[in-house]
């Protein structure tokens, strides 16, 4: 069993790394926000870089590493369309997060052994989203970003208030929303293959993020993910039994 990055997955990590975090960038700092100020925009990629991007692929290797463990090959490959479409819906202020996924090759994976794999990179981010709020209490980093001020004082859950960002609190903040937007019950997402090996884990694991959510960001939006996720799994238990 080894873990083995060649440079062919080293090369598509990278370009989707740096693809989702330039699309996470535009949708915070809005079009016209990167266009008026292009060293702020720059500058504000490294927090994200070391907030999302990390916790998109750590999250990705979080599903490798178990894989191989379970004795498959797996491999990050990145998915063009998926990623320019990405890039475009960010200038209209979606992020739709698909540069790319782990492929897993095996012809003796069981149903729960693939919702370990899938649980493993949801759990990835949770790990991050706690580093980052302990960050946040020992050594906090503001920043101010001129583009941020438009977001007023709404976005104060997810580390932004009137122009300011709060570094590690953001990063919480979005490996939360990485790890919900992961468990939607919809194929290919990983929640469709946790729901589909046993949806009381499935549960557990929701209630947990959405009470680190509550805690974290606003309970509105919790409740708005709350009343989406059910949707999802009321739809699945009926298309999918
Ligand atoms: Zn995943």
């Amino acid at each position: 069993m080894e873990f083995l990055i060649d440079r062919d997955e080293a090369v598509q990590i990278t370009i989707s790394v740096v693809a989702i975090s330039l699309a996470m960038a535009i949708v915070f700092a809005q079009p016209e926000g990167a266009l008026k100020y292009p060293r702020e925009f720059l500058f504000f990629m490294l927090p994200i870089l070391v907030t999302v991007g990390s916790g998109f692929i750590l999250h990705e290797m979080g599903h490798k590493l178990v894989a191989i463990y379970y004795g498959a090959q797996a491999k990050f490959r990145m998915w063009i369309q998926g990623l320019v479409f990405m890039l475009v819906t960010s200038l209209f202020g979606v992020l739709f997060a698909a540069p790319g996924a782990v492929y897993i090759y095996s012809d003796r994976i069981s149903k729960k052994q693939n919702g370990i794999i899938s649980l493993a990179g949801p759990t990835v981010n949770i790990t991050l989203l706690m580093l980052f709020v302990a960050l946040q209490l020992v050594a906090p980093i503001q920043q101010y970003f001129s583009f941020l001020v438009t977001w007023g004082s709404n976005f104060s859950g997810f580390g932004i208030s009137y122009g300011t960002l709060n570094a590690w609190q953001f990063g919480a903040a979005m490996n939360l929303m990485l790890a919900l937007f992961n468990m939607i019950p919809a194929f290919p997402l990983d929640g469709s293959k946790v729901f589909a090996w046993k949806w009381s884990v499935w549960v557990v694991f929701v209630f947990l993020l959405l009470g680190l959510g509550a805690v974290l960001i606003d309970p509105g939006i919790v409740i708005s993910w709350g009343i989406m996720l059910l949707i999802f799994a009321v739809l699945s238990k009926l298309l999918f039994r």
